[in-house]
């Protein structure tokens, strides 16, 4: 082990950016494994780990100009510390910045804040000033900037970087301080050469600084502006790999002939175009064409279908699934869920009775014999439909012809799982279809890989829908309407949350309200699905409801994508306030699918925080998916609203999809253009550029096996 603290010591020997962390000095075991906990493993992974945010000095009050009230940032020495015994025990530490005074208070945490807050160290506190003999912070959120020993090392100069850092980072002393002291030495060492990858000219024509200069000014930056810069530049970084990677995959879905060309439309399509029972609307007129022109053409098709819930997706994915089986070929659709793939089976096999046409469901829950049973027919080619749930293309079974894949609600389905539909020997065409409306920059970040169709319009004669909240004192009046609506021969759905850690709890909500409704409805049909349920329970329930042998189905979110009942009228949404916003505007897209009003009841339980009425009111105001879908994400953020669904997001670190997405169409365009110019980077001078690429993302693509 000496020999590696030796290297890491000598000056301007060449550091080695893989080396693991746990063998720099000041690391070892205990601290690599914190590390490791956020993802830093090796020498490489620590430089790209960014401050979090720049403090400006000359953005930090004067502790002589704070007056209560006022939110502030200082910085300021420990003079003095220690424990204040009262009523109730509390540590202070008062701090000085030459110019004032100025005391941080604890009453909690008080051991940690001693044990950090002695008297010397200099630190940067946040928080409101309060007034109480003189001026103070309590539990201010704060930073130690640095301590008396190291002040050359820790010099900071103008701007102050603020790295992440939880309980757990700072207990180990890698907190902001102990980042520096790290960093400091390894980028002193980073050679001019060692890491630049871009071509000169794409740096030049973007005007983009080198990532030596880069990573040296995101950690210790004279200016904010500087700071900001240099994390542009390793921002536009990330968004170039993500769009090389999506340039690639399209290049590795459309470069090959397909192995099953389609024919015009002929005899099936129409027929089953007869029997249609109402007109398509123009939105799915034009994307049928585009998708069915794909379809006829020789290299592969690799199409999103994006619209609405209710914009009537399937059958446009029906009418690709009819084209390719009139050519000869098997059409495959994917779905999320299985009381989906179920009800797809139903909803095709009724729309399809008079074609004649041999479709199978499979799902997870069949029995091995049956499933034998089914894949036998499927892989003799007797079966043309299949509809399935990721166990169709898990199982390592195949199909006779497959000509077509359809990946219906595509959110939880990634780039790199559509890379492994891909990657299977003879290409099909591929669908995708996703609700969840998102902005064409955006788009082509998620699915540029992607060639892209939109529904921009709902089928006419559709219900309205109107949607309320109501509070618990209301609950009398809520199950009057029910009781209405039943009467009326409406249907009625009464939605529990079921969030994972908390399952068990959940479905006895769900249980409970079902015993309660079937107390208050005796003369109504109360029916109970959730996903314990075994699937031909669960299937039972579902056909009972459809055919309107039940009048109010409790449940849990199982029904929350696709489900479609058109006589379902009112959705009763209990503790709405546990949804997301996207995942309400799904849930209530399950009613106003008949003519007529419909209405969505959200009840809200206990004090709901105020993140959570900012989406039941947006939800209330409006119906639009793709401004519901703008105010989601801003709301919680990218992170959160790809994190949890969109599981397709490939990890940004320092880009923000939103914030950075001007430089999404110059990463695009440069990223395509190296691509058509050099399909393997095999140019000498891309050498670094394939390097850097492989390391990002070699694990993801190596299928693609590039040079
Ligand atoms: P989604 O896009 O959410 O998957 P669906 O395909 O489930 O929407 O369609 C929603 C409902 O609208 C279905 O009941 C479907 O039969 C109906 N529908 C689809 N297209 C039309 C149309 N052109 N005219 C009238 N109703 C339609
Ligand atoms: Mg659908």
């Amino acid at each position: 082990m000496a020999g590696f603290e030796d290297k890491t010591q000598s000056a301007g020997g060449t550091l080695d950016f893989a080396q693991p962390v746990q063998y720099l000095k000041g690391v070892g075991p205990k601290k690599a494994a914190v590390f490791a906990e956020i993802g830093v493993e090796t020498v490489l992974d620590l430089l790209y780990r960014l401050p979090r945010k720049y403090l400006d000095r000359s953005h930090i009050a004067p502790l002589n100009q704070l007056v209560p009230d006022m939110p502030a940032t200082v910085v300021g020495r420990v003079v003095s510390s220690g424990i204040l015994k009262g009523r109730k025990n509390r540590f202070e530490a008062v701090i000085s910045d030459g110019n004032g005074f100025l005391s941080l208070l604890w009453f909690s945490g008080i051991r940690w804040a001693k044990k950090n807050l002695h008297k010397g160290v200099t630190i940067s506190a946040s928080g409101r000033v309060g007034e109480y003999h003189g001026l103070q912070i309590v539990h201010p959120e704060y930073e130690i900037l640095e301590d008396e020993d190291d002040d050359d090392l820790m010099h900071t100069g103008r701007v102050i970087p603020v790295y992440p850092s939880g309980e757990e980072l700072r207990r180990s002393y890698l907190d902001s301080r102990g980042m520096r002291r790290l960093v400091k030495p390894l980028l002193d060492r980073i050679g001019p050469d060692d890491l630049e990858f871009l071509p000169e000219d794409v740096r030049e024509r973007l005007g983009l600084p080198t990532v030596e200069w880069a990573l040296k000014n995101a950690h210790f930056p004279e200016t904010v502006a500087d700071a900001d810069c240099a994390r542009r530049r390793l921002a536009f970084d990330e968004l170039f790999f993500l769009q090389l990677s999506l340039a690639y995959s399209q290049r590795g879905a459309k470069s090959q002939t397909k192995s099953h060309r389609c024919n015009k439309p002929g005899k099936l399509l129409r027929a089953f175009a007869e029997e249609l029972p109402f007109k398509l609307t123009n939105a799915q007129r034009r994307v049928t064409n585009e998708i069915t022109g794909d379809m006829q053409s020789s290299s592969p098709m690799y199409r999103l279908l994006q619209g609405d819930v209710g914009s009537g997706k399937t059958i446009v994915a029906l009418i690709a699934m009819l084209l390719t089986v009139e050519s000869g070929g098997q059409a495959a659709l994917m779905v999320p869920t299985e009381i989906l793939a179920e009800q797809h089976g139903r909803t095709l096999a009724k729309l399809l009775r008079t074609l004649s046409l041999k479709i199978a469901v499979i799902t997870g829950s069949l029995t091995p014999t049956e499933k034998d049973d089914i894949w036998a027919q499927v892989e003799s080619g007797e079966v043309q439909l299949v509809i399935g749930t990721h166990a169709l293309f898990s199982e390592g079974r195949h199909f006779a012809k497959l000509g077509l894949a359809v990946i219906d609600e595509q959110h939880r389905f990634g780039v790199s799982q559509r890379a492994q539909l891909l990657g299977k020997g003879r290409r099909p065409d591929v669908l995708v279809m996703t609700a969840t409306p998102i902005p064409r920059t955006l788009a082509l970040t998620l699915y540029g890989d992607l060639d892209i169709s939109v529904i921009d319009e709902m089928p006419p004669q559709k219900g309205t829908i109107q949607t309320v909240w109501r509070t618990e004192d209301a609950r009398e009046k809520m199950y009057e309407y029910i009781e209405q609506t039943t009467s009326r021969g409406r249907q009625v759905y009464v939605v529990y949350p079921l969030v994972d850690e908390s399952e068990k709890l959940d479905l006895k909500a769900a249980n409970a309200g079902f015993e309660e409704l079937r107390q208050r409805f005796a003369e109504r049909k109360v029916g109970l699905v959730h996903g314990r349920l075994k699937a031909a329970e669960r299937n039972a329930v579902m056909v009972e409801f459809f055919e309107k042998k039940i009048d109010i189905l409790v449940s849990t979110t199982v029904i929350e994508v696709g489900v479609d009942a058109p006589d379902a009228g009112v959705m009763v949404i209990e503790n709405a306030e546990r949804f997301g916003l996207s995942q309400l505007h799904q849930l209530r897209g399950r009613i106003g699918r008949g003519p007529g009003k419909s209405v969505c009841v959200l009840m809200i339980g206990g004090k709901p925080s105020e993140l959570a009425r900012e989406r039941i009111e947006a939800l209330c105001a409006h119906t639009d998916g793709f401004r519901i879908a703008e105010i989601d994400l801003e709301l919680r953020g990218p992170g959160e609203f790809f994190g949890t669904r969109q599981h397709g997001l490939p990890e940004l670190k320092i880009a923000h999809p939103i914030r950075d997405v001007a430089m999404i169409p110059p990463a695009r365009d440069e990223a395509f253009r190296l691509i058509e110019d050099d399909p393997g980077l095999q140019r000498k001078d891309h050498r670094k550029l394939r390097q850097e690429f492989l390391r990002r993302y070699g694990e993801r693509f190596n299928w693609f096996k590039i040079g």
